[in-house]
């Protein structure tokens, strides 16, 4: 009784570790390494509009008003990259 009592905590304890070891599918996704280099990427030039909340590469379709910027300033106005055209991070 004991010895079986046992081993399913054991079991439990190896799921719960795999669980915590093995990240989920998307953070594999989220992984995967950037075309522009980090260091240049926040000089960058990048475009915000006047009613967004994301900034831009020029001749991106969502967007309107181009007002010109750097992905460092769009990021301390609170800007995000565009899911569409991706600007660098
Ligand atoms: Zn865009």
């Amino acid at each position: 009784m004991y010895d079986l009592w046992m081993l399913k905590k054991l079991f439990l304890l190896t799921l719960v570790c795999a669980s915590l070891l093995v990240p989920a599918p998307g953070v594999w996704a989220q992984a995967q390494p950037v075309a522009q280099p980090t260091q240049d990427s926040q000089s960058a030039t990048v475009y915000i509009t006047r009613t967004g909340k994301k900034y831009h590469l020029a001749g991106c379709r969502y967007l309107k008003s181009k007002i010109k910027t750097t992905v460092k300033e769009a990021h301390a106005n609170g800007y995000a990259a565009c899911k569409v055209c991706h600007p660098p991070q």
